[in-house]
């Protein structure tokens, strides 16, 4: 359960914020990361927003004050002096990559806002719940427990961003009545989904459509069907003229086959190699992240392998996914008898 009171008490006593996400952020990072800013410089707080990576170019226009800054050592001071540092939309300390160093050197009181399964210990206080669509949605929630109403356009439509994509507009499992009785209240306030949607969604490059073709051409599955998987290259990437943040969805297609109970990404890093799986129903594709050192939800999880190349790393995920799912189904079985 989350503590609303503790938060607005956190709140109060503070003045000096800094707010960061997770490597590579998706649409709830960053509305989830903005939604509070927004908040938090309403109420007078001095607040800054550093992040280990750039902002992914569809994201830009809920970041026009450009009050997202990519980490570089010139923000030290400001993180190590901030009064608060409230981590959002991750729960362990190594997704913040290049910022790990000088989140631990902070004297800051460290806040986690999330909805991943399985935090680490690595702040001072957790606003967290798994049962949440999105940490947009706690976000929501932590805003109108503060009394005043502070919504706004602008906060709104970080927020509708934020639930939107990691619900997978409004169809994963934990789309509740809840998740729609806020959506009604955030367009009440002014966010038009269709803008919202396009922006994300339908201003793709060639470049990124060239690459998502070249991938797609090349989905495999396993003997029966029940694991599909997508690879992406450097070699791939160069080819399409795209860049890293493109490959972002395409996991999404190995799960549209219809065998296909649990679907792979492999995408390959300057530095390794990163694993995003995706799954249909109860199997927990987080559990299995996490054999790996990685994490995430049920439905949705990834791996980074560090150092690692793709004709390694394959076989290896792929022989642990379909033990893990040949188990996971025969206990499943067996339960029922
Ligand atoms: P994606 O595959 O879209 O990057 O991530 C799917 C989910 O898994 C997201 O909720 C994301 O936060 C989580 N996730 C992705 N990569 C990692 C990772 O390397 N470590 C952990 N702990 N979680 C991850
Ligand atoms: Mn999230």
């Amino acid at each position: 359960m989350i503590d609303f009171k503790k938060f607005v008490e956190i709140v109060n006593k503070n003045s000096k914020f800094v707010i960061t996400t997770h490597i590579n952020p998706d649409g709830d990072a960053l509305g989830s990361q903005l939604a509070l800013a927004y908040f938090l410089k309403k109420l007078g707080k001095e607040v800054e927003l550093i992040n280990h990576s750039q902002t992914p170019g569809n994201y830009k226009f809920l970041n026009e004050e450009n009050l997202i800054k990519q980490y570089n050592k010139k923000f030290d001071n400001i993180i190590l002096n901030a009064d608060a540092l409230i981590a959002v939309d991750f729960n362990e300390i190594t997704r913040v990559k290049s910022m790990v160093d000088v989140f631990q050197r902070s004297k800051a009181y460290k806040i986690c806002i999330d909805h991943h399964t399985n935090p680490k210990n690595f702040v001072d206080e957790f606003f967290c719940d798994t049962d949440y669509s999105a940490t947009g949605e706690i976000i929501f929630e932590l805003i109108k427990s503060y009394g005043e109403n502070l919504f706004d356009k602008k906060i709104a439509d970080a927020l509708y961003t934020a639930i939107m994509t990691d619900t997978g507009s409004f169809r994963f499992e934990r789309t509740s009545p809840k998740v729609h009785r806020i959506i009604a209240e955030l367009l009440e306030m002014g966010t038009n989904p269709t803008e919202i949607y396009n922006k994300i969604y339908n201003e793709l490059s060639t470049a990124k459509l060239k690459l998502l073709g070249s991938g797609i051409s090349n989905i495999q599955s396993n003997s029966d069907g029940s694991i599909s998987y997508m690879v992406i290259t450097q070699e791939m990437l160069k080819s399409a003229e795209a860049n890293e943040e493109d490959v972002d969805g395409f996991v999404n297609f190995c799960l549209s086959i219809k065998s296909a109970k649990i679907g792979i990404l492999f995408f390959e890093l300057a530095d390794g190699v990163k694993a995003s799986l995706r799954s249909r129903d109860t199997f927990p594709v987080s559990l299995l992240a996490e054999k790996f050192g990685g994490g995430g939800h049920i439905n949705a999880a990834g791996i980074r392998f560090y150092d690692k190349q793709l004709d390694e790393v394959i076989p290896q995920l792929l022989q642990q996914t379909e033990k893990d799912l040949t188990e996971f189904e025969k206990r499943g079985s067996n339960a029922e008898v």
